[in-house]
């Protein structure tokens, strides 16, 4: 299995980390080809949790190369601290690698990301605010300071001066709406005031101080700076197994997601090829991650969403809340209308249903299998015009729930039988093979199936 692709098959967070720390293990190189520091991959390793923003999964085996590809924008601040606390902890970084190419996230597109939102209002994406939209904006407009920049402290500052400039108004309004938030504040509070407080410009915007910051940074990060796709190339002509991990998840795709409550790049397996430097024949398999349900974080349609009991259940036993932002994640039905179409897209070879287990208890389980639109016809495919998909109501499969604890359980023949009727039902509805059962968030808590 040379190029294997691992995909977010849903809205994300669901449990691409463990899934790609599993199948690691049979890699030579775990490589994140989109996204930034937006992203949150939990893994838990006898009992010890790890999250992950930026460093691919795989950094916990110390044999592997673990790579940050160009086509990921980061935060150099915030990888350090990753780097740092990893260390900490006693995990080796020295097979950490960098693509001299990645775009780095600035403290101005932080800013900026923060005073957009704000400014959007009620109309907000809900993005993380972490800086990542801005970045790939610079990125697209040639205005954006990549990771070997860093090493040269003439070309960084020039850089960052043409980076700055059509910011300037931008930043100047900020600037004026943190004075006048100030004094509102002291009326009392109003939404969005703290988060204004954050925008707000500071020192880190000058210049000089931003050039010395960085060319700091570039020192420290500099042993990992290499040629990655040259990396991916040699382990691949040499017929080793490369895995390419997606952050976010196909709905949340920039072109195919349900613009514009979407991800500022490209998660589908297809970007890998851009996001790595490699070819699309490089890839052989492709793994698709979806829970047992359903969960989207932020603002944006999802046809299965609950609000009732049978969501508070998701909410409360699959511990939904980000590992990012801390939010409280939508929780739905499972939509295999969705994930259909998600299947498609990526190509996918393989699936990983997670969190089974959260499931136990919910008796019936429902599934979606098609939608229905405002004008009464009958959608089997996922539209792709977003008035449509934002009035589409699901129509339901029901199945018989079950109420054991499956945790323990390590075989298909462990599973209730309601379990393996679920999971036969999803697979033969999207045409394609479950071959990982998530059971629970530990490591061993899997089920492989034949
Ligand atoms: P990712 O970004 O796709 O890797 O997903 P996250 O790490 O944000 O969310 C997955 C969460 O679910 C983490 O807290 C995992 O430890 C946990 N998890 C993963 N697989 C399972 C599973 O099969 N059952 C349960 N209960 N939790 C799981």
């Amino acid at each position: 299995m040379p190029g294997l692709a691992i995909v977010g098959a849903q809205w994300g967070d669901e449990g691409k980390g463990k899934v790609t720390d599993l199948l690691a293990e049979r890699a030579d190189a775990i490589v994140r080809f989109q996204g930034g520091n937006n992203a949150g991959h939990t893994i838990v390793r006898d009992g010890e949790e790890f999250k992950f923003h930026l460093i691919p999964s795989g950094i916990l085996y110390p044999d592997k190369a673990c790579v940050i590809g160009n086509g990921v924008v980061l935060d150099p601040r915030i990888l350090l601290g990753e780097i740092d606390g990893l260390r900490r902890r006693g995990v080796d970084v020295g097979n950490l690698k960098i693509s001299a190419n990645a775009h780095l996230i600035m403290p101005y597109h932080v800013l900026l990301d923060t005073a957009g939102e704000i400014k959007l209002g009620k109309l907000s994406i809900g993005t993380t605010r972490r800086g990542i939209g801005p970045c790939y904006a610079d990125k697209a407009l040639r205005l954006g300071i990549r990771v070997q920049d860093l090493l040269d402290e003439k070309i960084l500052r020039t850089k960052i001066r043409a980076a700055l400039e059509p910011k300037q108004q931008a930043l100047r309004e900020l600037s004026v709406q943190r004075r006048k938030l100030r004094k509102e504040a002291g009326e009392g509070e109003r939404e969005g005031a703290e988060e204004a407080y954050e925008a707000a410009p500071d020192p880190r915007l000058d210049l000089h101080a931003m050039t010395e910051e960085h060319v700091n940074y570039g020192h420290r990060l500099e042993p990992h700076i290499a040629d990655t796709a040259r990396l991916c190339w040699e382990k691949l002509d040499a017929g080793r197994t490369v895995i390419f991990e997606g952050a976010q998840a196909t709905l949340l795709d920039l072109d195919h997601g349900t613009y514009p409550f979407v991800t500022s790049s490209n998660p589908i397996a297809g970007a890998a090829t851009v996001g790595a430097g490699i070819a699309p024949s490089d890839i052989e398999e492709v793994w698709g991650v979806a829970k047992a349900y359903a969960t989207r974080v932020g603002a944006g349609p999802f046809p299965t969403e609950l609000e009732g009991e049978a969501g508070r259940h998701m909410v409360e036993k699959g511990h939904e809340f980000g590992t990012t932002t801390g939010r409280e994640r939508r929780c739905g039905w499972m939509d295999l209308v969705a994930l259909r179409y998600a299947v498609r897209i990526n190509g996918m070879t393989s699936l990983a249903i997670t969190k089974l287990d959260v499931l136990s208890g919910l008796d019936p389980l429902r599934v979606a299998v098609r939608y229905r639109s405002r004008e009464g016809a009958q959608l089997d495919r996922f539209p792709y015009h977003q008035s449509i998909l934002h009035s589409a109501t699901p129509e339901y499969e029901e199945l018989p729930g079950f109420d054991a604890d499956i945790s323990e359980c390590r075989s298909e023949a462990d599973l209730p039988r309601q379990a393996r009727d679920y999971l036969d039902f999803v697979a033969d509805f999207v045409g394609v093979p479950i071959e990982l059962v998530g059971v629970g968030p530990g490591r061993e808590q899997v089920v492989w199936r034949d």
